[in-house]
């Protein structure tokens, strides 16, 4: 029996809308049979998935999804089966956050700059864990307040580069991020490739992640196209680098894929979990 994956997901302890036992209930009746929970810089929701896990008959891996700046892109980095209790990854994790909470100061500045005072606040209103704000819950907060439609025109609109509650920001290195996974036992996953702007060097990208010492690449997102299915499975090949899949869910309603939605890994991939 071929086992279902989803190896991204976001709770209530990140940017998701769910709290972990409930994100695990919904994977398990959606037909997961193995789910990593990977909330952003964060791995405090870990333990309540567990637990969970074992009452829906869900395999449960521990994940995170670290925030890394290369060059002056951000990359989103998962990481798999990584023991949440080693403290060199606490530590690091912790000090993104830290970034986390100083960015959104200046966030809330610049779009106070703009004409809309009072965001920070406001974001916080929406933060489900006190450890933890991202541009999510300030665009939760834009969209509540009436000055954007959804969470997606809201990005455009206001919390990308170039607009006034973009705040440029220095996240964990590579060799940090990855050096932190490995101490912590985990593998390295490049999180959704083809969403960095990369302007044709995602060929360096991919050799410097490689050389850096990462594990695979997330070859089925929902932020992929078909075609980029197969692009990134082509380069996961070139590269020798294993393959991994995840639904990026992050709530009813606001998500491009539901738990579980993502299709079969193409043909001739060597998977993230080949040894689990
Ligand atoms: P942050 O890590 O705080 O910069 O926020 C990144 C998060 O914002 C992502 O994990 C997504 O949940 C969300 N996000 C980024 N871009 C978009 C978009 N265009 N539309 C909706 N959500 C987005
Ligand atoms: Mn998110
Ligand atoms: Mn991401
Ligand atoms: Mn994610």
């Amino acid at each position: 029996m071929t086992l279902h994956y989803d190896l991204h997901c976001h709770s209530t302890y990140s940017d998701g809308l769910l709290a972990p036992a409930e994100l695990v209930q919904r994977a398990g009746v959606r037909g997961v049979d193995v789910l990593a929970l990977t909330d952003h810089d964060e791995t405090s929701g870990l333990a309540e998935a567990r637990s969970a896990a074992m009452d829906a008959g869900v395999r449960f891996i521990d994940g995170s999804e670290l925030s890394v700046s290369w060059r002056d892109i951000t990359l989103h980095v998962v990481a798999l089966g990584i023991d949440p209790d080693c403290a060199a990854l606490s530590e690091g994790l912790e000090t993104i956050r830290h970034g986390r909470t100083l960015r959104a100061e200046r966030m809330g500045e610049g779009l106070a700059a703009a004409g809309i005072p009072g965001a920070y606040d406001g974001a916080m209103q929406f933060v489900t864990s006190a450890r933890l704000i991202s541009r999510t819950h300030f665009a939760r907060f834009l969209v509540d307040t009436g000055r954007a439609r959804d969470t997606r025109d809201v990005f455009r609109r206001y919390l990308v580069r170039g607009k006034p509650g973009y705040v440029p920001h220095q996240w964990a290195t590579l060799s940090q991020a990855i050096g932190w996974i490995h101490t912590a036992g985990g593998q390295a996953v490049l999180a959704h490739p083809g969403r960095y702007e990369v302007d044709g060097k995602m060929r360096e990208l991919l050799s410097e992640f490689k050389d850096t010492g990462g594990d695979a690449i997330e070859v089925l997102s929902p932020s992929h196209t078909p075609a980029q299915y197969t692009e990134f499975a082509r380069y996961a090949r070139v590269f020798g680098m294993m393959a991994s899949s995840g639904s990026d869910f992050h709530g009813p309603g606001e998500s491009w894929a539901d738990l579980g939605d993502m299709p079969a890994l193409p043909a001739g991939l060597t998977p993230v979990w080949k040894d689990w």
